[in-house]
């Protein structure tokens, strides 16, 4: 694959012009092109530049705003809401995780409903935003049907992503941040991009046939959850904790709606735990993090990224020139 390397900085700008020329005002193209960055900085490819194109549709079909003017609204000692305002998700957190944080400080534990927006990025930045500030969090958030329930043929889950982040004294938090599908959507679509095969687990075709063809499985077929009906209940439950736990919609009933492809306006749930508040001590998790990091071919969870991010900030990153010249013809 032809590849062109670019800056961190050529990456956020070319983010942000092509969503300020579709319609995005300069807060929400600003938020949008900064998560991008972070997304390409740590080797997320597969929600960097790759979904601009889709934000792009999104814009023009209007089932995005991009002039967002999220509003932030207390509904408990410990509970608040984002209303979106039918954004970026990215404008509504960045809103949302400070005073997630200093309620999180205060209650010890404190949860964010974030509600009418499009979460079109990866989980980790925003609980990683909130480990760097000392507390465990936790962020889910669903989509579209894409994914068939264990034993099932038809798609009724989202890919239905989850991250849980743990702060650490003097260096980056330790995150994980997975879909409950086997494969993320957007692995599916660039391994279909590039012409790639997919493990048999990640999907079925039309026929309810496991195929290793992300094609079959884009066009007809379905996603599977990971690890069975384990994969299939945890989808469920980020199902029900991104909609109607925040009066939002299921993955059914976003796809339901859906006018193009792609996320769908939704929720997003998202948890800050104060160490402190509930008598623990987060620094203690480092003996068990040696421990775990002691065997050999043993790693934690977010250590691919945080390489990516040690290395790309000097050595730019590898964009596919075919994926310039569709975001050149936008
Ligand atoms: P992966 O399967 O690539 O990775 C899942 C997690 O496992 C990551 O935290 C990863 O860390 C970690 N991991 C991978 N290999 C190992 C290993 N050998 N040892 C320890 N940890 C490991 O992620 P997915 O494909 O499931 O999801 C990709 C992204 O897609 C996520 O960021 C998710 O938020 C996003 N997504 C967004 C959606 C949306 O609607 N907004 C929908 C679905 C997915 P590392 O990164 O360091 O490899």
């Amino acid at each position: 694959m032809e590849t062109v390397l670019k800056t961190l900085d050529e990456v956020e700008e070319l983010a942000a012009g092509v969503l300020s020329a579709h319609g995005c005002d300069a807060e929400n193209a600003a938020s949008v092109a900064a998560t991008m960055r972070a997304a390409e900085r740590d080797g997320s490819a597969s929600h960097g530049l790759f979904r601009l194109p889709g934000h792009v549709a999104l814009l023009k079909a209007k089932v995005v705003n991009g002039h967002a003017k999220p509003t932030l609204e207390p509904l408990a000692p410990s509970a608040l809401r984002v209303r979106g305002d039918d954004g970026f998700a990215p404008r509504a957190l960045a809103v949302g995780v400070p005073a997630l944080t200093e309620m999180a400080r205060a209650q010890g534990v404190a949860a964010l409903a974030l509600t009418r927006v499009v979460h079109y990025a990866a989980l980790w930045p925003e609980a990683e935003a909130l480990a760097e500030q000392g507390l465990v969090a936790i962020a889910c958030t669903s989509s579209p049907p894409y994914v068939a329930a264990a034993g099932g043929r038809r798609p009724v889950f989202g890919t239905n992503p989850m991250a849980f982040a743990w702060p650490r004294p003097g260096r980056a938090p330790m995150v994980w941040d997975q879909a409950s599908a086997a494969m993320a959507r957007g692995e599916v679509m660039l391994h279909a991009r590039e012409g790639h095969a997919v493990p048999e687990t990640a999907g079925i075709d039309a026929d309810g046939r496991p195929t290793t063809d992300p094609n079959a499985i884009l066009k007809g077929g379905a996603q599977l959850p990971f690890g069975g009906y384990k994969g299939a209940a945890i989808a469920l439950m980020v199902d029900l904790l991104a909609g109607p736990l925040l009066g939002e919609v299921t993955s059914l009933e976003a796809g339901a709606s859906a006018s193009v492809g792609g996320p769908q306006l939704g929720g997003q749930f998202v948890l800050a735990i104060d160490p402190a508040k509930m008598g623990g001590d987060a620094t203690r998790a480092e003996a068990l993090f040696s421990a775990l990091l002691a065997e050999e071919g043993v790693r934690l969870p977010g250590d691919r990224r945080l390489a990516n991010r040690g290395r790309t900030p000097v050595e730019g990153v590898a964009v596919p020139v075919s994926l310039l010249r569709e975001i050149d013809a936008l």
